[in-house]
């Protein structure tokens, strides 16, 4: 009699499905299509319609005119109960990193489960599966007006980064992490004979102008967490690790640019990460199971060690925050850096093309410690010429705090003049470094002609970043506000300082 068992099982199956697990459109087809964006907004629609914890909201749309959601979990109102952390996790700003997307949405599921209510006793979570959705649809990295938006998050020239940076100034989370993806297969590596193998690589924020104590928490204390973390659940990782092969390329473990995703929330203060997955070889789906619960694994063990140490990070996080609104006028702002080595030779895993197993490759030029080049002093404030209207929209996107400045005796106002336009090496790309001259601005300032940003807001840090023509991830560098430098010429943003 075989019927009988056969039967049982079939009768019995759909009691163990509990209404609160809803299946991901990737686990409905097997891991084996990437789920689109009708299906992902119909999904995270019926994941808000069965669940109390969830509330989706719109946070933008993409240039092609699809929404940008923001899954909001929260045990009561999101942003209510101050005692909370909050975090905000997204993924999927480049169009072909799908396990990103697909991680998200397993781990939407996996945070309705019952067993995982307890984490919002402590955690308000703001999760954005998708980013870019124009990209995810024809598979691309870009977005819909072919601009990279992971390096787009200091000019917000695209809808998509300016509705992650509204949402994020709407909320000042204090943890955030952008989930990426890596490909390990570039010719260079074949003909080295190794590539990177890792299942989730794991980085934290690199400038310095990002408060030391949250540096070190971060990249000393979460890496190791994470890492045995994912190690516990059969995931390998690694720290990211950018550049090589090895003797080819100098190997350093991020940029210092605050125009990405990390270091552009991480320059605010934040406890700032990325994670990326590896790539599927062939296609966007090969290994796809595999690679979305990698993500998924790294995801949830961010909540689990925010869970852990919730009251240590929103304290490191308030006190760096304060020290940016507060005005310390003395600090100084690391303009030019770069990356540079400090003795320690990098023992990194690596797969061989050769055998097809796992090796541990000892990596020389190995630059771990970014080093300022050039320092300039905090000023209290810039003030924008008008007749640029370009700063003033810039400021905008960027909701800056701007101030009627009043001239008195209490301060003095500074131009450059540009002496000369050298370059730079920056990562490997030459931008450039203007010779500056500092003379004193005695005529008169008036409201019509020029607008105050105070340097006393949460974004001090990345507002003298962003206008000071010296630095090398300032707004002269791109090409929207290249005009703004002129050889022989004064440069137009003036410095407020104490006198
Ligand atoms: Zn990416």
């Amino acid at each position: 009699m075989k019927t009988p068992i056969a039967i049982l099982i079939l009768y019995f199956i759909p009691l163990f499905v509990s209404s609160q697990e809803i299946k991901s459109p990737l686990e409905k087809s097997n891991f084996s299509n990437l789920t689109s964006y009708n299906e992902l907004t119909s999904y995270i629609q019926l994941l808000d319609a069965k669940s109390d914890l969830l509330k989706v909201e719109i946070i933008g749309q993409s240039v092609e005119k699809r929404n940008i959601y923001a899954m909001m979990f929260s045990s009561s109102q999101f942003d209510k109960d101050l005692s909370k952390i909050k975090v905000l996790i997204f993924a999927q700003q480049h169009g072909n990193e799908q396990s990103g997307k697909e991680g998200a949405l397993l781990l939407a599921g996996e945070l309705l489960k019952p067993e995982n209510r307890p984490l919002f006793n402590k955690i308000d979570l703001v999760l954005v599966p998708q980013v870019n959705p124009d990209g995810s649809e024809t598979n691309k990295r870009r977005n819909a007006n072919d601009a990279d938006l992971n390096r787009n998050h200091l000019i917000l020239s695209e809808p998509e980064t300016m509705a992650l940076q509204s949402l994020f100034s709407k909320y000042c989370f204090e943890v955030s992490m952008d989930v990426h993806e890596y490909s390990p297969y570039g010719e260079a590596w074949k003909k080295y004979g190794y590539r990177k193998n890792a299942d989730i690589t794991v980085g934290a924020t690199t400038n310095l102008n990002v408060s030391a104590e949250i540096r070190k928490l971060s990249n000393e204390d979460y890496l190791r967490y994470i890492f045995k973390y994912l190690s516990d659940r059969k995931f390998s990782s690694f720290e990211y690790c950018p550049g090589g092969p090895p003797d080819v390329e100098y190997i350093r473990h991020s940029t210092f640019d605050i125009n990405d995703g990390r270091q552009s929330l991480g320059i605010q203060n934040t406890f700032s990460f990325i994670q990326e997955g590896m790539n599927g070889k062939d296609d966007s789906v090969e290994n796809l199971q595999h690679r979305a619960k990698g993500q998924m694994t790294g995801m949830r063990g961010l909540l689990a060690y925010v869970y852990r140490n919730k009251d240590l990070i929103k304290d490191l996080v308030i006190t760096a925050r304060k020290k940016l609104i507060s005005g310390a006028y003395s600090e100084t702002v690391s303009v030019q850096s770069e990356h540079v080595r400090n003795g320690e030779k990098l023992q990194i895993k690596l797969l061989s093309y050769y055998s097809g197993n796992d090796s541990v490759v000892n990596v020389n030029d190995y630059r771990p410690v970014v080093k300022s080049l050039s320092d300039v002093k905090k000023p209290v404030g810039y003030l924008i010429p008008r007749k640029y209207t370009e700063l003033g929209e810039w400021a905008d996107k960027h909701s800056l705090t701007r101030r009627p400045f009043k001239q008195s005796g209490a301060f003095k106002i500074e131009q450059y003049f540009i002496n000369g336009i050298d370059s730079i090496d920056f990562e490997g790309d030459v931008v450039v470094n203007p010779q500056t001259v500092v003379r004193e601005f005695r005529e008169p300032v008036s409201d019509n002609d020029y607008f105050f940003i105070p340097a006393t807001q949460l974004k001090s840090n990345m507002i003298v970043l962003a206008l000071e023509p010296k630095s090398m991830l300032g707004l002269v560098t791109y090409k929207n506000y290249a005009h703004l430098l002129k050889n022989r010429e004064v440069f137009p943003i003036l410095r407020v300082i104490k006198k």
